[in-house]
């Protein structure tokens, strides 16, 4: 039997844990030291030497991509299909078991998965129906009170109020929530972890003939188990015929704040006492230098388990850090390098720009499309298809064309005001039948006073906040016209009310829409149309644009959390400053530093020959100009593996040579002018060179100037001199 292949690239110590006898093992190693690769072909090796059945066999990963990267790579080892291998996430797994044993798990058999934002509507509507108010008990903060509860795996009744009566009715409210699950047969995320924890809890036979079947487990990532995963995974390896191999980082553990608990790796060693612990110390990922830094960067945290991470490879390019004068520059910045990196012949799939929060990809993106580069984004929508800014941008289309009856369906009831299914079936058919827009047959409808009651009121109200809107707009300038619409709408309210990650996230998208609308030029063709319908044009076009599908060679985008575990060749991590990366949150929570730093450590170990990082020393954020210092991140990267880059792009316009026509021939030359400088104009005296667009001729800048506001002005005309 040639099993070499299965042992050939792999360490000595890689060797002894792949090849190891059947045994509990703990293979706790930094970022590309191999421990993804460790259990792929620990797996190939137990079904080839140990002849254990892919039957046998359950490895759990933390997404469905790594889920599905993985059953590829051990099945490209055995050379064959394994479809009776179950790899998958927590969540998967356990929605299969559920699916397979309904009746013991008390369920339906056609029970539904309530994702969280349907999860977060039914709370409210539980909230509504116990006669609570909402302002104070905050649907968000009752979901995740209820999610909390279910990952520690307590229902209600274990829940010990100690005669609270605040804790007591957020009791009732999760008995309540609860019980209307269970009548309607819908089973949120955390409940798919508790119930399979429950179904083996409640039914040992059922455990027994899982423990008899899994002989062994395989989990990868295993610093970011919450509770009720590793209780779950410890039930099934109770019996000493089942093994786990579990493969982690305390360095990269990013999800405690949602529930992870790196205290798991502790617990595994006290719970499986005979267990070896393998430690993995060579990185094959990166080069000298970005492993360097990544080390120094984490090495400031406390109380890590500690590793000493090398690696063979040459020390490799410094890291770049290039200082955006704002977030545009720094757009363009990572999209020229990215170009560079193309025409070479490299693929831009191998290109990954990772970032902090979402918000930060929509300069980004638009960077990527004037150069028409193909980008996709994973773990996330691109900027003008997310929820909260199609929203925004419905009212802004209803408010500018009442005719758009999308934008009328969209948020006539969001934020919810009371106007059901039943009344828009109504509307759609009178609009129908008349052919007239579901905006014009609600206000003949309300007119003739065919609707009655709550409804007709709801909707008098809603045409009247149109209305309003309207007319209060009309003077204003592009982006306030926006900020108007989303805080008058009652959408920026709503975001606000839900609290928590999510959405936060929302309102910072909604910020970064009044962003747009200042940034947003009106392009040549829309010189008839108001700046609004231009934008509008603009947004949806954008937003229409298909993502580049998984096979088309395309910049790879995501947050870092969405990065755990995958690595590119080439890596910008951008937005590296204080309030950004670490975000504000980590002032606020004890710990949320250290995570903030995880964090970094994980994006900068992504990269495998060359890193870029980048801030912005000036950044219209959520709507606001701020300016922002470095990350202390960067400070803490020794200076010998970085090369800040200087270079500003210089703008040039034409020198005019008097004896030539202007037109043509014309010499270029360096203007001098660059993002940030101070300038002298006859008339609008003096400001700062904020943006620039075209060279030569076509050169047009954007000058902030102190006392008229930002403009747009062609340099081959305008006076401008440096101060
Ligand atoms: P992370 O912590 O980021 O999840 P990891 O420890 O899981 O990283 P892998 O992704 O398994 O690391 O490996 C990192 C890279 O190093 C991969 O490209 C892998 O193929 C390569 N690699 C791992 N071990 C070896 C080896 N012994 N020889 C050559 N290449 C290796
Ligand atoms: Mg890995």
């Amino acid at each position: 039997m040639d099993v070499s292949r299965l042992l050939d690239q792999l360490n000595d110590k890689q060797r002894a844990a792949v090849a190891a006898p059947a045994s509990d093992m703990l293979v706790l190693a930094g970022a590309g030291s191999g421990k993804t690769r460790v259990l792929v072909h620990r797996m190939a090796w137990l079904m080839e030497v140990e002849k254990i059945a892919p039957f046998s066999i359950l490895a759990v990963t933390f997404t469905n991509k790594a889920a599905r990267e993985m059953r590829g790579r051990v099945e490209r080892l055995m050379g064959s299909a394994l479809q009776t291998m179950w790899i998958g996430t927590f969540h998967g797994l356990a929605h299969r078991l559920l699916r397979t044993h309904y009746t013991e798990a008390k369920l339906p058999q056609n029970f539904q998965i309530l994702d969280s934002d349907d999860q977060y509507r039914l709370v409210r509507r539980v909230i509504k129906s116990l006669n609570l108010d909402e302002k104070n008990w905050q649907p968000k903060s009752i979901q995740w009170y209820i999610n909390g509860n279910k990952d520690e795996g307590l229902r209600p009744q274990h829940i010990d109020t100690q005669g609270d009566p605040t804790k007591q009715t957020m009791k009732d409210i999760y008995q309540a929530y609860q019980q209307t699950c269970d009548r309607s047969g819908l089973v949120d995320f955390a409940e798919l972890l508790l119930r399979a924890h429950e179904l083996w809890l409640n039914n040992p036979e059922i455990l027994k003939h899982y423990q008899r079947r899994f002989r062994t487990i395989l989990v990868d990532e295993f610093q970011d188990t919450n509770n009720i995963q590793y209780a779950w995974l410890r039930m099934l390896s109770s019996s000493p015929e089942n093994n786990m191999m579990i493969v982690g980082d305390d360095d990269q553990s990013i999800y405690g704040w949602r529930g992870a608990n790196v205290e798991n790796i502790q617990h595994f060693l006290r719970d499986f006492p005979a267990a070896s612990t393998v430690r993995l110390e060579q990185n094959y990922r990166s080069t000298g230098n970005i492993l360097k830094a990544a080390n120094a960067v984490i090495d400031n945290n406390q109380g890590r388990l500690g590793k000493n991470l090398w690696t063979e490879d040459a020390e490799g390019e410094a890291i770049s850090l290039y200082a955006g004068y704002n977030e545009l520059d720094e757009a363009r910045f990572i999209v020229a390098r990215i170009k560079e990196w193309s025409d070479k012949g490299d693929a831009l799939s191998d290109c990954a720009i990772l970032y902090r929060n979402n918000a930060q990809s929509r300069v980004l993106e638009e960077a990527l499309l004037q150069e028409s580069l193909a980008y996709r984004i994973y773990g996330g929508l691109r900027f003008f298809e997310r929820q909260e800014i199609r929203d925004a941008l419905a009212y802004l289309r209803l408010i500018n064309q009442p005719i758009d009856d999308a934008a009328f369906e969209r948020i006539v009831n969001t934020p919810t005001r009371g106007i059901g299914d039943k009344t828009l079936g109504i509307i759609r058919e009178a609009a129908r039948g008349a052919e007239l827009s579901m905006w014009q047959a609600t206000q003949t409808m309300l007119a003739e006073k065919r609707l009655s009651g709550r409804a007709a009121s709801a909707l008098q109200n809603f045409v009247e906040l149109i209305l309003k809107m309207q007319s209060d707009i009309r003077e204003l300038p592009l982006e306030k016209q926006a900020d108007h619409v989303i805080k008058h709408s009652g959408l920026f309210a709503m975001y606000q009310a839900e609290k928590g990650e999510k959405a936060q996230a929302r309102i910072e998208n909604l910020e970064e829409l009044v962003t747009a609308c200042k940034q947003f030029e009106a392009p040549a063709e829309a010189e008839n149309m108001s700046p609004m319908s231009a934008f509008l044009a603009h947004a949806s076009l954008e937003a229409g644009e298909a993502q580049a599908d998984a096979h088309q060679d395309a910049v790879q985008m995501m947050t870092i959390h969405s990065a755990k575990g995958l690595e590119f060749p080439l890596v910008f991590l951008a937005g590296v400053e204080e309030g950004m990366f670490p975000s504000q949150m980590s002032n606020e929570e004890p710990g949320r530093l250290e995570e903030e730093r995880r964090l970094c450590y994980v994006g900068m170990t992504r990269a495998m020959e060359k890193l870029y990082m980048t801030y912005a020393e000036n950044r219209r954020l959520y709507g606001q100009d701020k300016y922002h210092t470095p990350s202390r991140f960067l400070k803490e990267i020794p200076s010998e593996c970085v090369e800040e880059v200087r270079l500003r792009t210089a703008i040039t316009r034409p020198v005019q040579n008097r004896f030539q026509p202007a037109t043509s021939h014309m010499a270029f030359e360096s203007t001098g002018f660059q993002l940030g400088q101070r300038v002298n104009h006859t008339k609008f005296l003096e400001g700062t060179v904020l943006n620039y667009e075209g060279s030569g001729e076509h050169a047009r800048v954007e000058v902030n100037f102190d006392n008229f506001g930002t403009k747009w002005l062609m340099l081959a005309y305008a006076k401008l001199e440096k101060i």
